[in-house]
């Protein structure tokens, strides 16, 4: 079986996203049934808003050298860089073709983005979930791991692989997500309500997992809560603790059951010392990797494998899909 997910380079990687998904693929590259991985780095979704040239640079090289610190092992995982690989944009063409305006209009992301565009909201910004399906079905994965945010846009996958399957015979796959129960939506630290994205313009809102240790805790302890002054699950009126509560027990592996006993009769003071003790330990050992690796050949050499094999892939793929709809010459 293969898996494969994707990250954008739009900002520095947050606890969300780590909490979200990477955690979860390293989990998964040691589970034997899966004799095929690939993550990428999703550049081509960054740019569906605007992106600085050279910060968009740094942050690929960046997002490549944190997916070997989280642990993913480039024995077991070929990690790429999405525009490496020119057959995502093809087969995202033809999926354009194959999605309607009103499928993706739908698509609640979309609209919460679009909210935030200031000069203009770009074609891409609507059509990014069929290059997302491209993503997907170039490589014909069987699961896709993701936090919540995504599940809107696997569907929309599986019913363009459907619908194209249907008019020109079985070509792809049909992939099943993969969302984790706890930490696949993971909060805002300043507005607990919305969900922790890095490309937040206020950076007190998320965690990046190279923020520094310091600043780290202060986010923390300057989170959103509210007045009650008791810690217990409660995602509708209580978002911020509930937010928190989450956050410890993903990193912990302690049940919020567990943490909610534990912390009964605690001021949220202690409360946030201690998941900001959790987050820092956790954290700490993956900067250190991430300052080692960053420079050196190790990165390079595996995303030029991961490209390699990749475009091995994809190629085979799209050639084949080329065929079935009648483009080019036959083959
Ligand atoms: P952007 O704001 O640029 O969209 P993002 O933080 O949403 O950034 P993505 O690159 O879009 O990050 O998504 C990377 C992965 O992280 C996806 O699997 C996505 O589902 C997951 N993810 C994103 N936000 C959260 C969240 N708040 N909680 C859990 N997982 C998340
Ligand atoms: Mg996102």
């Amino acid at each position: 079986m293969r898996f494969l997910s994707g990250i954008q380079p739009s900002g520095n990687i947050t606890l969300a996203n780590y909490l979200g998904a990477v955690q979860n693929f390293v989990k998964l590259q040691d589970d034997p049934k899966f004799n095929d991985i690939l993550i990428f780095i999703a550049d081509l979704h960054a740019i569906t808003v605007p992106q600085d040239k050279t910060v968009l640079r740094k942050n690929i090289k960046s997002l490549a050298a944190l997916y070997l610190a989280c642990g993913l092992d480039p024995n077991r995982v070929h990690i790429f860089i999405q525009s490496e690989v020119p057959a995502h944009t093809q087969l995202g063409w033809i999926l354009q073709c194959t999605g309607y305006i009103g499928e993706l209009e739908r698509m609640t992301q979309y609209k919460d983005k679009k909210e935030k565009q200031i000069g203009g909201i770009t074609v891409g910004l609507l059509t990014y979930p069929s290059l997302m399906a491209a993503d997907i079905l170039l490589y014909d994965a069987d699961i896709v791991p993701t936090g919540k945010d995504q599940k809107q846009h696997l569907e929309l996958t599986r019913d363009l692989a459907e619908r194209f399957n249907t008019k020109y015979g079985d070509t792809f796959v049909i992939p099943e997500p993969y969302i984790s129960k706890t930490g696949a939506n993971i909060m805002s630290l300043i507005e607990p309500t919305k969900k922790m994205s890095k490309s937040d313009p206020n950076p007190k809102a998320y965690i990046s997992l190279l923020d520094d240790l310091n600043v780290i805790r202060k986010k923390i302890k300057s989170a959103v809560t509210d007045s009650e002054g008791k810690i217990y699950f409660d995602e509708e009126n209580k978002p911020g603790i509930s937010n928190l509560l989450t956050i410890l027990s993903c990193i912990t592996n302690v049940s919020i059951k567990d943490l909610e006993e534990k912390y009964k009769d605690k001021n949220y003071q202690d409360f946030k010392n201690d998941v900001a003790d959790a987050v820092v330990a956790k954290l700490e050992p993956i900067q250190k990797k991430y300052n080692e690796i960053l420079n050196s050949p190790l990165v390079d050499e595996v995303l030029d494998n991961g490209r390699d094999y990749a475009s091995y892939l994809a190629n085979k793929k799209i050639a084949k899909v080329l065929n079935k709809m009648g483009l080019g010459r036959k083959k």
